[in-house]
Order: C-alpha cells, then sequence, then structure tokens
C-alpha cells in the first residue's frame, strides 16, 4: 500500500515516528493508503520550516501572493472531478456534494485572490491638524490549521486561502480520517510555485500533532474546526494565540402553520440528510407547529423512506455513509438516549447490517427541548421533531441549546419571518432555506457554545491578520492628542 509522506520545507518525509496509519473508506471498510503519524518533533520542524519561509512570503506583493491563489484556484478546477471522487472514497459523502465541497475550495481560493488586491484597512481624520491617520493589516506570523474530516477540501480552503493571503506561513494538521485529501490538495498548491515553507502539512494523531501546534511557542495563530470538547481544550491551552474555533451545533428549523410544507420539506430533508447529517450546520431538530404537526410528520416519514442509502459515487444514492465505526455507533448510542427519554421513534434508528458504516436515517417524535437528543450535537442522520404552540414557544426552543450557528424558519409570514431573523440566537439564519448553504463572500460562525470568530468573507481576513494603527504627524512641531486644544 502507498505509504505518504509529511511536507516540510517543499519536501515530502517521513515522520521521526517510524510509524504509519491508515484512511478508510467507510463505504467499503478498505484502506486507501498509509498516512505518517506525526509526532511533536515533526511538528517542531514544520514550524521551523515556516517561521524561515515568512519573510520573503509576508514581504511579496499582497496582489502577487493573489496571483498563486489563482494559480490554485485554475488547478482546483481542472482537477475537481479527480478530487470529488476521491473525496467520496475518502470521506463517503455522496459524489454531488464531494463536487460541491471542492466547488466551495475554489470559490473562497478565487475570493480571496482578490483580496490580495484590497486587504483594506481604513483612514480617518485626526482630531488634530496637519495629522493622518490609517490602519493596515498584518500578518500573525506561523498560523496552525486544525481541521476536521467533514468537508475535507472545503474547511482546509477556508483556513488557508485567508491565512495565504494575508501573508502568513502554515502548519496544516488535517483530520486522521481524510489525510489523503489533504495531501492530494496541497500537492496541487505547492505545483503553483508556492515557495518552499510557506505550507507545511503534518499527518498524525490530534492527541499528539494536533496539541504540539496548539502548544508551540513559536505560533502565532490557531485556527480550528470541530468538535466542542477540543475547542475547550484548545481556549485553555492556546496561552496568547490568537484562536478561531468553530465547533459545531444543534441546529433548527422552525415550520409555522402558514409556511409552504413541500418547500419546508425539501429543506428539513436535506438540511438533516445531506451529507449524512455530518455538518455543522445539519439540521436535527424541526420545531414545528402544533396545528401541522400531524401532516408534516407523515410528509416527513413517507420522503424518509424514500431515501436511497449507498455508495456515493453511484448517481442514485441519497446517503452514503458515516465516517467510522466510532460516528455510527455514536448515532446509536443516541437513538437509545431518545427511546430511553421517551421520544417516539418514526423510523431508522438502527445500523446497516453489512459492510460500510451505514445508518439508517432516524425521526424521533414527540421531542422536548430539554432532552438530550434535542440538546446534543449527534452528528448524524438523526432528527428530532419538536412540537409548539406559536413562535413565541418556537424561539424559545430554538435558543433552548447551548449552541448558537446555523437555524431557518419556513412561514409566508414576512413579520413572524422578521421576528424570528432578531430574535433567534444564532450566526447564521436562513428564511424559507434550509440550514445549508453558506457562500463564501458572507462570514460564517456562530455564538454561544459554537465558538467564536468567522470565517469567509471580509471578516474572515480578521482571524489570520492583525491591525496596525498608524500616525503620521507632518505639522513640524510636538502636538498632543486629547491635551492640545483645537480652535
Ligand atoms: P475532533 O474535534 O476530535 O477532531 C477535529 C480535528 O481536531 C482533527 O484534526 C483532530 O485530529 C484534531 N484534534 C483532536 N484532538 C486534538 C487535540 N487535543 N488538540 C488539537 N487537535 C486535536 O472531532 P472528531 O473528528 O473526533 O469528531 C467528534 C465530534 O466532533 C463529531 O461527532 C461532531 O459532533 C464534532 N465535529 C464537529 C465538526 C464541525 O464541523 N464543527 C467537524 C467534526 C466533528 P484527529 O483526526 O487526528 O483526531
Amino acid at each position: 500500500m502507498k505509504a505518504h509522506g509529511i511536507l516540510i520545507r517543499g519536501k515530502w518525509i517521513k515522520s521521526s515516528s517510524g510509524e504509519t496509519q491508515e484512511s478508510i473508506n467507510p463505504t467499503t471498510e478498505k484502506p486507501l493508503g498509509l498516512f505518517q503519524r506525526g509526532t511533536a518533533h515533526d511538528v517542531d520542524l514544520a514550524v521551523d520550516a515556516a517561521e524561515k519561509a515568512l519573510p520573503a512570503w509576508r514581504d511579496l506583493p499582497a496582489p502577487r501572493r493573489g496571483e498563486i491563489l489563482l494559480r490554485i484556484a485554475n488547478l482546483l478546477r481542472k482537477n475537481k472531478e479527480r478530487l470529488a471522487r476521491l473525496m467520496t472514497m475518502e470521506m463517503g459523502k455522496v459524489i454531488s456534494e464531494a463536487r460541491g465541497d471542492v466547488q466551495e475550495a475554489i470559490d473562497i481560493t478565487e475570493y480571496m485572490a482578490g483580496e490580495g488586491r484590497r486587504l483594506f484597512g481604513h483612514t480617518t481624520p485626526s482630531e488634530l491638524r496637519d495629522k493622518f491617520c490609517m490602519t493596515m493589516r498584518m500578518p500573525l506570523g506561523v498560523c496552525g490549521l486544525i481541521t476536521p474530516w467533514n468537508f475535507p477540501i472545503a474547511i482546509p480552503s477556508w483556513k488557508l486561502m485567508p491565512a495565504l493571503i494575508c501573508g502568513n506561513t502554515v502548519v496544516f494538521k488535517p483530520a486522521s480520517d481524510t489525510p489523503l485529501c489533504a495531501i492530494e490538495f496541497v500537492k496541487l498548491m505547492e505545483s503553483t510555485g508556492l515557495p518552499r515553507g510557506v505550507v507545511n502539512l503534518v499527518t498524525g494523531p490530534g492527541s499528539s500533532v494536533g496539541t504540539a501546534l496548539v502548544k508551540h511557542r513559536d505560533i502565532r495563530g490557531i485556527s480550528f474546526t470541530g468538535s466542542r470538547d477540543v475547542g475547550e481544550f484548545i481556549s485553555r491551552e492556546a496561552g496568547l494565540k490568537k484562536v478561531g474555533l468553530e465547533l459545531g451545533g444543534k441546529n433548527g428549523i422552525i415550520v409555522m402553520d402558514d409556511a409552504n410544507l413541500e418547500l419546508a420539506l425539501d429543506g428539513v430533508i436535506w438540511g438533516a440528510f445531506g451529507t449524512t447529517g455530518q455538518r455543522c450546520t445539519a439540521a436535527s431538530r424541526v420545531i414545528v407547529h402544533k396545528k401541522i404537526k400531524p401532516k408534516f410528520e407523515k410528509m416527513l416519514v413517507s420522503r424518509i423512506g424514500k431515501l436511497r442509502l449507498g455508495d456515493g459515487l453511484k448517481p442514485y444514492t441519497d446517503v452514503g455513509p458515516l465516517i467510522n465505526r466510532t460516528a455510527q455507533r455514536k448515532v446509536h448510542y443516541y437513538t437509545g438516549v431518545g427511546l430511553s427519554e421517551g421520544a417516539r421513534l418514526l423510523c431508522g434508528g438502527s445500523p446497516v447490517k453489512g459492510r460500510g458504516f451505514f445508518y439508517r436515517p432516524t425521526l424521533f417524535t414527540d421531542v422536548t427541548p430539554n432532552m438530550h437528543i434535542a440538546q446534543e450535537e449527534i452528528f448524524g442522520p438523526s432528527l428530532s421533531l419538536i412540537e409548539v404552540q406559536n413562535l413565541d414557544q418556537a424561539i424559545d426552543a430554538m435558543n433552548s441549546i447551548t449552541y448558537g450557528l446555523s437555524s431557518a424558519i419556513y412561514t409566508n409570514n414576512v413579520s413572524r419571518a422578521m421576528e424570528a431573523v432578531e430574535r433567534i440566537e444564532s450566526g447564521l439564519v436562513y428564511v424559507n432555506s434550509s440550514t445549508i448553504g453558506s457562500e463564501v463572500h458572507l462570514p460564517f460562525g456562530g455564538v454561544k457554545a459554537t465558538g467564536h470568530g468567522r470565517e469567509a468573507g471580509i471578516e474572515g481576513l480578521n482571524e489570520f491578520s492583525e491591525t496596525k494603527t498608524v500616525y503620521i504627524d507632518y505639522s513640524g512641531r510636538l502636538q498632543k492628542a486629547q491635551i492640545d486644544v483645537i480652535k
């Protein structure tokens, strides 16, 4: 089986551990290759390489950095189908979604390439005469990027591209479930003439490689997407580094009695079972008005029954496998929790026997907002239906969780929609559309236990840059702010 290296200073080398680990196709359970089990020592080498590459990269004019990003975007476009198929094999998502994942990387890369000609600071008047005030964006230095497996190319691109356009160099640690996608992506980047050491990649366990990055004294910024537990660990251990955290959600869709139910049904099915429910923005709660609950419940059961599970490479598959056996067990554990809490199982609720980490799309009804299945991130094809009497109750139920990433409301009443938009506690709100559907030129992120910071859009640059404030006094004399009185 092919053994892949780690990338340090432009060379693909073996880890100092001398050990490798496999990446498994979740549909066939067959290994896709061997990947280095990186160590803290490998991280030291990677950080050193990134530090050495930093001055030249930082000093390269941002529009020139943007040109390299544009070359990356073009190569991604040329390789879109190959990368998408690889992603379906390594991560399991259906091929149309895998294409979307690569497309998201193309989009953010082009967007950030354009930022090379903006990277705006601002100018503002001084309170004194003959004095000029402005801000500039400066890179942080070496950044550590730690990514999950559910968007194996899109999420790394959301971190790599803003980091690079701002003039940082990086050490990238991909999830151990999807190292092959990460390596193929970085190989493409390298082939565009990206200087050696600007992007370094170390595969290996979060407990060694991830922790070493988080604690490394010479790393100035950490950008992380993943579980809340690891996010909290990073918050505690990262010291004074700038940290961006995107830690998932328990997203809900409100369906009001005046909603277009067919439209809401499409949105709920896509939100709950797209990517097999393994999106941080997946909808895992439907908060439904009591007047339409019986009807909507029936519609849901019927539509869920038609979903086809299987190999994501087949064009007719709707739902792929979960990422690994642990995820399959976790989803099943929550089915048990739901039943023991008194929720009623309407369909699904069991793993599929045979090869692959498949789980039947699951629907619980009679769920109350405080049940564990309505509070905790299951990260699989499991949906809870919560009945409410009115909009007030719906918004209370929506906000009753610790997370705050995405939310949606289906209604044809604009006043209700606007009230929900204002009162829901989440970073993203959709009206008459599912909880999924971010576009790269808008900020993405959440509130409460979802973490902090925003990725993508102009705000996505903040995570990877510091603001420098500049005063230029051309009066030729000492002027004192707050003390000199100008008349
Ligand atoms: P993790 O948070 O464990 O993994 C995400 C990334 O963090 C991986 O690269 C992982 O490495 C790394 N990591 C793990 N431990 C550490 C550490 N101590 N220090 C630094 N980095 C670390 O998520 P899992 O993949 O285990 O998934 C578990 C649950 O997390 C899911 O069921 C879901 O609820 C949530 N999740 C949320 C995501 C989101 O989009 N917000 C994405 C993925 C998961 P390695 O892969 O080597 O363990």
